[in-house]
């Protein structure tokens, strides 16, 4: 391991990376990895997870494929010399800012969209001219293993390496040196990353999960929201970071938009959605055995509810009447379950929100403007989605990040760009005139006019005598 990321340190000491040429041609090249091996790629994620060819297609392959077609005709622009002004002080002078790669970044990635987390992050980290080290999931092993023999094949093979393994390997791995540390995943191994980092001031971005709420308030269109929001809460079986996690609204609505939600859940998988080829699967049954605690005992089940031990399957579903003590309300809960929970207005709702740990994203279905503007101003989440759940992750535009609990720093587009670059100033002043002497000791009445202070003689005396005795 040490071998491997001293070999890509040198890798990067060459200069190879950062040619715009090379860069374009990693990502042409990873563009037609995803193209070719895209059945592959399918097959590998549908047996890891359950994930419908549909998803992953839509969900991850697209993804990184928009990735690549923004970045790639803006790397130029991107990372090329931006000029600014000079204060009159430092005259004549030029200064300007270029983006220069960190250098060898460490991503380390999770199993829900195996091959999106994976990529994403690297698609942004070559466009800014970084060698890459990939540590994917163990717990997606056939799409690890695909990663690593496609990224080898395909991508120049100096530049960039996957490290596959456990806690151990990953242990090792963050004893390296690295000059950025991109993570996706828990919390609780964030804090890991992070304090493994700290020993080495590495920059990190961290991207975590939690509880993403939503409210609907009752202005809302009902029938609209209930399936925006069981797409966003089933798609990947609900494995999702930015999955619609619990619903507040008022007391009356509950019952409506659980009936609701319910009858898009069958609409999208059936009676038995066990049988659908639209649903997914959990991923394993240590988180299989950790979400079927959640489900209550005691009847509170609106919909759903079914397990399959053995499948590693869990119906869509949906509880009312929870309390804000019950364990699904503990915890992310990253599975088809998802809680409706009565809260008096809206004000109460924005209470509950910002009682917990910041939100990745937050989403809020409504068609009133005071409401939309209260969310938008005494509220913070990683993002924001006004009767749109999940829709920030599609966009290449729109930095992708969260706050506090839920992440540092942000990716996709530029923001990924930046994030694995080093925004460097640069200044430049000719010899002559050296202008610079007017700022140089001892200091008189020329250096208080230079400095602003157009009461030279008073200021001169300040100067020398502070005190004024
Ligand atoms: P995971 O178990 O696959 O872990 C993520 C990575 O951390 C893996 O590569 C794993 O090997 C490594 N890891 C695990 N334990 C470690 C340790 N002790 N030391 C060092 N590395 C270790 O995935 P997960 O954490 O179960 O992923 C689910 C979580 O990730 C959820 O909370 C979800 O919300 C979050 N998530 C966030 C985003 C986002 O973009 N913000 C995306 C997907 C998932």
């Amino acid at each position: 391991m040490k071998d491997t990321v001293a070999g890509l340190h040198k890798v990067f000491e060459t200069g190879v990376t950062l040619s715009l040429a090379w860069r374009r041609e990693q990502l042409g090249r990873m563009k037609r990895m995803i193209t070719s091996h895209r059945k592959d790629l399918e097959e590998a994620i549908y047996l890891d997870l359950g994930k419908p060819a549909a998803e992953t297609a839509l969900m991850e392959i697209k993804l990184i494929l928009d990735e690549i077609k923004f970045l790639e005709p803006r790397i130029e622009r991107w990372s090329g010399r931006h000029h600014v002004a000079m204060p009159l002080l430092m005259q004549p002078a030029r200064s300007w800012t270029i983006a220069e790669p960190k250098g060898v970044v460490l991503v380390i990635s999770p199993w829900n969209y195996p091959l999106m987390l994976s990529l994403e992050p690297m698609v942004d980290a070559i466009a800014a001219g970084n060698c890459v080290c990939l540590k994917p999931s163990e717990l997606s092993p056939n799409t690890s293993a695909l990663l690593q023999r496609l990224i080898g094949e395909y991508l120049d093979p100096r530049a960039f390496a996957v490290v596959q393994g456990a806690v151990p390997e990953t242990t090792e791995l963050l004893k390296q040196s690295f000059d950025h540390i991109f993570y996706t995943g828990n919390g609780r191994v964030g804090s890991i990353v992070m304090e493994a980092a700290a020993k080495q001031l590495t920059p990190i971005t961290l991207e975590l999960g939690g509880k993403s709420p939503v409210f609907v308030d009752a202005s809302a269109n009902l029938g609209v929201a209930a399936g925006r929001i069981a797409w966003g809460r089933f798609t990947n079986a609900g494995q999702t970071c930015v999955a619609p996690d619990y619903v507040l609204t008022t007391p009356e609505l509950v019952e409506p938009l659980a009936q609701k939600i319910s009858a898009f859940t069958r609409k999208f998988f059936g009676d038995n959605p066990a049988q659908s080829a639209s649903y997914g699967r959990i991923v394993n049954t240590k988180q299989f055995d950790r979400l079927a605690k959640l489900l209550p005992a005691n009847g509170k089940t609106f919909s759903g509810g079914e397990t399959d031990r053995e499948h590693l399957y869990i119906a869509p579903t949906i509880l009312t009447d929870v309390r804000t003590d019950d364990p699904v309300m503990q915890e992310e809960i990253f599975g088809p379950i998802l809680p409706i929970l009565a809260v008096h207005n809206t004000r109460e709702a924005v209470t509950f929100i910002n009682k917990r740990p910041k939100p990745l994203a937050l989403y809020v279905f409504t068609r009133s403007k005071e409401t939309r503007m209260l969310f938008e101003r005494h509220t913070c989440s990683g993002a924001l989605g006004f009767n749109l759940p999940l829709g920030h992750l599609l966009s290449s535009r729109l930095p992708f990040g969260g706050i506090g609990a839920s992440g540092m720093g942000s990716y996709h587009g530029k923001a990924g760009f930046l994030e694995f670059s080093h925004v460097k100033t640069v200044t430049s002043k000719p010899t002559f005139p050296d202008t610079l002497r007017l700022a140089y000791p001892p200091y008189s009445a020329r250096v208080s006019l230079l400095a602003g202070d157009f009461h030279p003689t008073t200021r001169h005396l300040h100067f020398r005598n502070p005190t004024g005795r």
